[in-house]
């Protein structure tokens, strides 16, 4: 089975050659076939130079260069289309993960997984990373169910059906793992040996963190209720407006009491209750419309999307063969 290894390089150009050394070293030594794809996502450095070098020296060895920088989901998700392995590996330029690994992760994969996550046990990076990271994988593990150590591992290995089914853009590339269990592909993880940053910086600053979380949000809002907005959107709606109805019965109720039964009350226009009444009315018509608009768009643009996940077919049957041959 050949593997594809696929390299997002923003402005790597120092570890480029020892990675590659690294990489065949790792597969020639276990005889696994492979093809390295280096995808340059913009870099300003010599980066291309070096891939194109590489390119030239080994041919197993092939380079995309983007025209400016648009993100490792993106350069992640070039490669996938240009790999053709059977298996698909993914691992960054900056030297942190190890090539050595990939024999164990193919026999973990062969256990009978569709998705192996690296788990950077003993994680070499500054606390200011390490600590809020142990945070947001719990809370994706929380909020999506699939609890892994680290869901942005930068190694990670996949059937080449896994690739084919799961769209990364923006910055999505972090819920790899929760997007193919949402498919129902089978993911797991392996501890992996981590290495420090020698070369360059980490292109990653602390806004990670609050983009991030946002992205946690539509990851959860697209594999949950992306073919079925209104059951989000509706039930929010639906709770607003009911408790907005609520507080207008009671000060209607109020306003007969005082007008009807004589009564003494506050009178009801100025009690805060209105306006909250009032507003939660607004906002759970407007929820539930804007569900409407959602499953417009579903309904009348998304035909060509794959709703669901085929595992495997039975061989075509027999009579079905003899029909198609009578027929030529
Ligand atoms: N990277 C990329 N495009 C970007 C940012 C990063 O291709 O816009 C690459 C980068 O060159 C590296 C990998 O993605 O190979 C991971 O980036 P980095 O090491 O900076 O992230 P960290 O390990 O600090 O989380
Ligand atoms: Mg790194």
């Amino acid at each position: 089975m050949k593997l594809s290894i696929i390299v997002p390089v923003l402005n790597e150009s120092e570890s480029l050659i020892e990675l590659s050394r690294e990489i065949i070293a790792a597969c020639e030594q276990n005889n696994i076939p492979f093809e390295v794809i280096f995808v340059d996502d913009g870099s300003t450095d010599s980066s291309w130079v070096v891939i194109s070098e590489c390119s030239k020296l080994d041919s197993r060895i092939s380079g995309i260069r983007f025209r400016r920088n648009f993100g490792k989901a993106a350069a992640l998700t070039a490669g996938m289309r240009a790999a053709d392995g059977d298996l698909v590996m993914m691992m960054d330029a900056d030297l942190q993960d190890d090539p050595a690994e990939i024999p164990k992760f193919l026999s973990k994969l062969e256990t009978g997984f569709d998705v192996v996550n690296g788990w950077k046990q003993r994680r070499l990076d500054p606390w200011h990373k390490v600590y809020p990271s142990k945070v947001f994988n719990w809370m994706i593990g929380k909020l999506t169910g699939l609890w892994l150590h680290d869901h942005n591992c930068g190694l990670k290995l996949f059937r080449r059906e896994v690739t084919h089914e799961i769209r990364i853009y923006g910055e999505l590339h972090r819920f790899i793992p929760v997007l193919a269990a949402a498919r129902g592909f089978k993911v797991t993880e392996l501890p992996v040996h981590h290495r420090e940053r020698q070369f360059g910086h980490s292109k990653y600053g602390v806004k990670r963190f609050l983009r991030g979380f946002l992205d946690l949000l539509t990851v959860k809002f697209l594999t949950g209720y992306g073919q079925r907005p209104q059951h989000l959107l509706g039930g929010i709606g639906f709770c607003l407006f009911g408790l907005g109805s609520l507080g207008l019965a009671f000060l209607a109720a109020i306003w007969m009491l005082t007008n009807i039964g004589g009564m003494s009350f506050d009178p009801i226009g100025s009690r805060p209750l209105l306006a909250y009444s009032m507003a939660s009315m607004l906002l759970g018509a407007q929820a539930v419309s804007l569900g409407f608009i959602a499953e417009l768009l579903i309904a009348y643009t998304g035909r060509d999307v794959e709703t669901y996940s085929v595992k495997e077919r039975t061989a075509p049957r027999v009579d079905a063969i003899e029909s198609t041959a009578a027929s030529h």
